[in-house]
């Protein structure tokens, strides 16, 4: 038994009255400095000072690359129905129905399709905030179907990845999709059509070891995480220290591994020069 009992209720703490609304200025991880949000959206994430590259949204990422902002959503309505029955720490399906609710979408991945610099284009993007844009039935489901949709419309294929690897709450069926996507690219690499990878911190596991790493032209943002196993288990199993920005995007490209590193204010740009170049509609299918 306690000794004192507190009989009446203690004074609350004067709320603190901010004078600066809250999400008005934010601050660069990198730098530390101060941005006004405003000026960070016009910037698309990106910090004028150091061009330290925020995460942003499948959402944002579509509505950057896209002429006007607009675009068409594709396959909205697929969802996991959960095929092992998967329980961790909590049920597979509870996860599913917070990350629904709190993204808005039904899984990790968002087709559609609309004009960048007049090109009529068909677009994957991953996001991140699903269950760690991890790639399940219902992901690699809707990034076949896209580049299915792309070979019958005859156009490019851009795939932007942002995830973690396999959902492995789907087990081996998660796996498959690697398969499949790749199969799926094969045939618009038969149909001649070009599919460009757009790879976002972070790109790992089982999405780097299928279709993100088979463009034609693999595109890195700067800095991005970019590997299969993430280095901490590389660490563990080889027992070395890894070199000074291992796994990020510039690393890998001086090794061969990605084609371009591309600032996100630049990319739409320079996605637009090399569809030009890698791509004529008017040219039939052989
Ligand atoms: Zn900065």
């Amino acid at each position: 038994m306690a000794w004192f009992k507190r009989v009446r209720k203690p004074i609350a703490p004067p709320e603190k009255a901010s004078r600066v609304p809250e999400g008005l200025w934010v601050k660069c991880p990198e730098c530390a400095q101060a941005i006004y949000n405003k000026d960070l959206i016009a910037n698309l994430h990106v910090c004028p000072k150091c061009a330290h590259h925020f995460r942003i949204s499948a959402t944002e990422r579509l509505k950057a690359l896209f002429d006007d902002a607009d675009y068409q959503e594709h396959f909205v309505d697929l969802t996991s129905l959960d095929p092992l029955q998967f329980t961790d720490t909590k049920p597979y399906r509870d996860r599913l129905k917070t990350s629904q609710e709190s993204s808005g979408l039904k899984d990790s991945v968002i087709v559609a399709t609309g004009r960048l610099d007049g090109i009529e284009v068909t677009v994957a993007a991953m996001e991140y905030s699903f269950i760690g844009g991890s790639m399940g039935i219902v992901a690699g489901e809707k990034i076949t179907r896209a580049i299915e949709m792309a070979c019958g419309k005859r156009q490019p294929v851009i795939v932007i990845s942002c995830s973690g690897g396999a959902r492995m709450m789907e087990g081996a069926l998660s796996l498959m999709q690697m398969a499949k996507v790749a199969a799926a690219l094969s045939r618009l690499d038969r149909a001649r059509l070009p599919f460009i990878s757009v790879l976002t911190d972070p790109t790992t596991g089982g999405v780097t070891a299928s279709f993100a790493m088979l463009g034609d032209l693999n595109i890195a943002e700067p800095k991005a995480l970019i590997g299969f196993a993430g280095p901490r288990v590389i660490e563990q199993t080889i027992k070395q220290k890894l070199p000074e920005g291992f796994q990020r995007s510039e690393f890998l490209v001086e090794r061969g591994m990605l084609d371009l590193v591309v600032d996100r204010r630049e990319m739409k740009a320079v996605i637009g020069q090399t569809l030009k170049f890698m791509y004529d509609p008017a040219v039939p299918t052989t």
